[in-house]
Order: structure tokens, then sequence, then C-alpha cells
């Protein structure tokens, strides 16, 4: 999503250099390098728009070693846009840059594997075996023979895999019908986290929802997007969004925060499309995250019943600092008579996950996997909750490396088990 010329020049130049965002990037907090902080990218972002710096591999590694956190948008004063700066520059790249070929072979694998559920199921019951034979045999040793980004998808893999059972296109509301909502089922989300799903669609309908979950709907183009893979990520922004046009829903619920974030991008991104810029401005309008939808439908319905657990809540950054979703999911737990909820400290650095980051950097990715974990290891909790499948893969694989016995939900799925009086 390109900003043009003039824009990208405006919103290069709102930067004051004041530095406030700095404590909160990941990459300057690891690394100290002003050329790692959000500042210096959006210097150099500058002097590679003005012809001062070509999009050789020292410029484009400072634009990969960037997360997309956003949390640098969070903290600047001056408004600074760095979310579309990124985009912008990553768009740029992909399009002029040669990368490397064991690069480019490694990310044509992952975006022809991540956003298609059938290919990435097939890939992925290996790892997930050899996952779990980890637990009785050590691999530490012969795993020091492959290349990081190897190791990374090993370290990454769950345990487990969903079952796989697709969730009904239509679950019909508990009572009167408050609203007819549309779920994103998700790629990623649909292979190792469905009963996520499961406890969206429930806790949705106990509340009043119809929801409808259209199995055409496929991949939002999230992880595409924020690769800089604009094209990709249109094709398949064009198939959800016809998907949940058929479906005729009031509102679209998402239960991934990275996918949320690129969906509320819909209108921006086709902007400049004069078929589709309606339809994905009213696309775009609907889409909320599960939070955000029990939030706003009115007081709950369905009676809570007591959870005793103390819960750590981790932030997703594309929640948080991409749709400024902070206190719903907060609410939504807090409403749940027996939880205690606790905040770890630096809640507002990113856990390495980034979409496919913790991938392609991958010891970027598990030094802040592991900082985060220490973080959450100082809470005695019985639960930690995020609203990400990429922040629940890369802290359940960074529990794992700390040997630290943790359980990791979705906000929902606890709020579910509270609704129907169950443990989890
Ligand atoms: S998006 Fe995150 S990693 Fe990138 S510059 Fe901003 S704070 Fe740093
Ligand atoms: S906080 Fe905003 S204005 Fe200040 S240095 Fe960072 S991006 Fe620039």
């Amino acid at each position: 999503m390109r900003p043009v010329p003039s824009q990208r020049e405006s919103q290069l130049s709102a930067c004051v250099h004041c530095g406030f965002c700095l404590p909160v990037c990941p990459t300057y907090v690891l690394w100290g390098e002003e050329m790692d902080s959000p500042r210096g990218r959006l210097h150099l972002m500058k002097a590679e728009a003005e012809g001062r710096v070509p999009i050789k591999t020292p410029f484009v590694q400072r634009m990969d070693n960037c997360l997309g956190c956003l949390a640098c948008m969070t903290a600047c004063p001056s408004g600074v846009q760095y979310g579309r700066l990124i985009e912008g520059t990553r768009a740029v790249v992909e399009a002029s840059f040669d990368r490397p070929l064991r690069d480019r072979l490694f990310r044509a694998m992952l975006f022809a594997v991540l956003p298609y559920p059938f290919r990435l199921r097939l890939v992925s019951a290996p790892l997930a075996v050899l996952t779990r034979l980890r637990d009785w045999f050590d691999f530490g040793s012969w795993l020091d023979w492959f290349p990081a980004r190897v190791r990374a998808l090993v370290r990454l893999a769950p345990e487990r895999i969903g079952n796989g059972s697709a969730l009904p296109e239509r679950t019909l509301a508990r009572g009167t019908r408050r609203a007819r909502v549309g779920l994103l089922t998700g790629c990623v989300q649909r292979v190792f986290f469905s009963e996520v799903n499961r406890a969206t669609a429930r806790v949705l309908a106990a509340e009043g929802c119809e929801v409808v979950a259209p199995a055409e709907q496929g991949c939002c183009g999230a992880l595409s997007l924020h690769a800089g893979r604009e094209h990709e990520a249109k094709a398949f922004a064009r198939r959800a969004m016809a998907a949940f046009e058929r479906a005729s829903v009031d509102q679209i619920a998402v239960n991934v925060a990275g996918c949320g974030s690129a969906m509320k991008e819909y209108g921006r991104l086709f902007a400049n499309d004069p078929e589709w810029a309606g339809r994905a401005a009213a696309c775009a309008a609907r889409v909320r995250d599960v939070s955000e939808v029990l939030a706003e439908i009115g007081p709950a319905r369905a009676p809570r019943h007591r959870l005793e657990a103390r819960v750590a809540y981790h932030e997703a950054c594309h929640l948080v600092h991409g749709q400024g979703v902070r206190i719903q999911p907060r609410t939504l737990l807090e409403a749940i008579p027996g939880v205690t909820l606790m905040t770890p400290r630096e809640g507002e650095l990113c856990c390495g996950s980034a979409g496919i980051y913790n991938l392609v950097e991958p010891e970027a990715g598990a030094a802040l996997g592991a900082r985060k974990m220490a973080a959450i290891g100082d809470l005695d909790v019985d639960f930690v909750a995020t609203g990400n499948a990429g922040c629940l893969l890369q802290l359940v694989a960074a529990a794992r490396a700390a040997g630290r016995a943790l359980r990791f939900v979705h906000p929902i799925q606890l709020v579910d088990a509270a609704i129907r009086g169950r443990t989890l």
C-alpha cells in the first residue's frame, strides 16, 4: 500500500526526531543502534525517497529488521504514520530488490504454504510429530547442523494441530438474535487453533449473535500485506470481501489481531481501485476484533461461572497499536468471576512473532521471545492469554525453550469456559 510520493514525503517529514519512540522499539532495545530504531529507519526511508540511498542490502536489512509491531506509532507525539511507511517501503523492496536465492526460496516457500490451510496441515503434521518427540530425545545437538531458519520452523511448530473439523457455516443465536456476525476463520488460525474458532462461535452465539463462517473466505491477506506482497494481499482480500458480502453480515468478527488489523486497512488498500474502493471501505467498516463485537453488542446475556485463575494478559501489537483495542479484552476477562488479571512488565515490547518475522529473522525473534517469557515468568499465573495466533505460537515456543510449564490461551477461550462452566 504505497502512499503517493507527495503524501509519503509529508509523512516522512512529520518526524521531529524527538526519540520518544526509541524505548518501545524492540530492535532498538535489543541492539541500541540508531539505524535499527524508528527514527533511524525513517531517516533511511527519506534518504531512499530522495535518491541518496540505493535499495541495496544494507538498506533492505534495516527494513527487514523492523518487526512492523507499530509500537512506535502509539508512542509518537507527532502522529507519524510509520505503519503505512514501512509497508510502502516493503512493497518497493519486494518490487525492485533481488534477494539472495536462499532468501527468495525460503520466502516463496512460506507464502506457498502459510495462507493455504490444506498445504499448511500437510507440512505441519511431520513437524508436530518432531516437536512431540523432542520431549523424549535430545534433538538439540543434531538440529544445530541446520540453518537458523530451519531450526526456527521446528522450534515454532506446535505439538498438536487442531482437529480440523470445519465450523458449521451457520451457528444460530441463542435466544433473540441481536446481530448477524461473520467470522473470519483464518488460515494459520484454522489449522493450529481451530478450538479458538469454535470457542469464538459459541461465545458469540451465547451472546445472541447468529454466526456465519463462509466456507469460501480463504486467507485475509494479512501475512502478504505486512511483508510488502501487495498484489498477493489484494487477491486474497478480494476473495474474502466477496465471501462476506454474500453472507450479508452486520459485522465481521476476527480473533487474530494481525488479520483484523489488515482487514481494517482494506479501504486504503483499494482506495485507487474504482471497482473495489467502495466495497473495500464498506467491508473494512464492518471488521471488529471479537472483543469489540462483544463490547458493542450490549450487556452480557450469558451468565459466567466462576473460574479461579490468575491470568497474564499479553497485548498483541496489532491489536493494541494496529487497532487501538486495549480495554475490551481486559474488560471481558475481568468480568469472569474468580479471574485475577495480571500485566507483565515491558508490555509494550513485541514478543518477536510479527507475522513471518520469527522465521525470517530467527535470532532476533527468539531473543524477543525469551525476553517476553522472562517478564511473564516473574508472575505466578495459571494462564497466559493473548489475542493473536502468531503470539500464541511464539510464546509457547519461548516457554518450551525456557522450560516453563504455562498454559496459553486466547481470551475468548476463557470466556467460553466460564459460560460453559468447564475447566480448560
Ligand atoms: S514497527 Fe516496531 S520494530 Fe519497527 S520501528 Fe516501529 S517499534 Fe521498531
Ligand atoms: S516519536 Fe515520532 S517524531 Fe519522535 S522520533 Fe519517533 S517517529 Fe520521529
